[in-house]
């Protein structure tokens, strides 16, 4: 047998050649079970250009691999996952308490609509910061939802996808009355949650409504991190459960508990924070020391969340448009956790 590289079998699943993958589509061509289970890649048929790699793999098929494409998908370093900390942050940043709204991350309207770059600008800052306002918005439904579509397709809920509401039950939810409500984030009911909202004011009567809160979630775990290490390890070790029944007929929960700090499983960085403690349902598959852990664990989290000096206060106005990364609203005093 000629002698080979030891390659991995992904590798040579993920061929990037027009053969194996759709080159409009990028959806896989190639019929994974069909490569024989002990491919590698043959001794001195690896080569390169200045694009990209090709490589000669053993079953007869020429592989080529773009360093672009190679570039977005390196392998993971993994000894970072048995080394604490229970997990890593991505590069945010996080506004202090004490920002104005002038200082606050804020795109034009007309920028966003007009360029492509606009949307660029607009999602980096939503990306760094946790939310960005937009100016400018003309104050009408159809206009702010032609804003969200720059960004992409609405998502639907058992609410609708785009909605103006006032304050009443309606939707049966605490969120659309005048209570005002605890730093959460919306849809944990939902297996995949929304993660960008985009709320705009569009009628404010005797100066009432629009105060709204932000937390920062990623900063607050990075405090809580600080603070005990073991809490952090805690809400990113047990599943919640989590639903949705105000509204007759309607009960929604994921299709699998949850986890408080959801974390990426190749770089172990922290993706989602789910926390609405309005609507964590009763978990039942866990002894009393687990319990015990996470609950304590859960008091610190709520104990940070709910620290003066991590409140984000903002008045929403007619015209500007607030996008957030997972948040929720009501129309009196709104708490959000980004
Ligand atoms: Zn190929």
């Amino acid at each position: 047998m000629a002698e080979t590289h030891e390659a991995f079998y992904s590798c040579r699943d993920n061929c990037q050649c027009s053969r194996c993958i759709h080159q409009e589509t990028k959806q896989r061509m190639v019929d994974t079970f069909s490569i024989p289970d002990d491919v590698n890649a043959l001794w001195r048929g690896i080569s390169y250009d200045l694009k990209s790699v090709t490589i000669n793999w053993t079953d007869g098929h020429i592989g080529i691999y773009p360093f672009t494409w190679l570039s977005a998908h390196r392998f993971q370093n993994d000894d970072r996952k048995s080394v604490s900390p229970p997990f890593y942050f991505r590069p945010f940043e996080a506004i202090s308490c004490n920002s104005t709204y002038q200082t606050f991350p804020t795109v034009s309207y007309d920028n966003v609509m007009a360029k492509e770059e606009g949307i660029l600008e607009w999602l980096e800052q939503i990306l760094k910061w946790g939310f960005c306002c937009v100016r400018g918005v003309p104050v009408a439904p159809k206009s702010t939802e032609a804003l969200l579509e720059r960004i992409a397709f609405i998502r639907n809920t058992h609410y609708g996808g785009f909605w103006d509401f006032t304050s009443d039950l309606t939707f049966k939810d605490t969120a659309y009355t005048t209570d005002s409500l605890a730093a959460h984030t919306d849809n944990t009911y939902f297996t995949d949650p929304a993660r960008l909202q985009l709320f705009h004011l569009l009628s404010h009567t005797n100066g009432e409504g629009g105060a709204t809160l932000l937390v920062d979630g990623f900063r607050a775990a990075q405090q809580l991190m600080e603070e005990d290490e073991q809490s952090c390890r805690m809400l990113a070790k047990f599943s919640q459960s989590f639903h949705s029944s105000g509204n007759e007929h309607v009960c929604i929960q994921p299709s699998k508990a949850a986890k408080v700090f959801e974390c990426d499983i190749r770089t172990n960085e922290l993706q989602l924070i789910r926390w609405n403690n309005y609507d964590r349902g009763a978990k039942t598959d866990w002894t009393i020391e687990s319990e015990k852990l996470w609950y304590s664990a859960a008091r610190h989290w709520n104990e940070i969340i709910t620290r003066p000096e991590m409140e984000i206060w903002l008045q929403l106005q007619p015209g500007t448009a607030i996008s957030i990364y997972a948040l929720s609203s009501s129309a009196k005093s709104t708490e959000v956790l980004i």
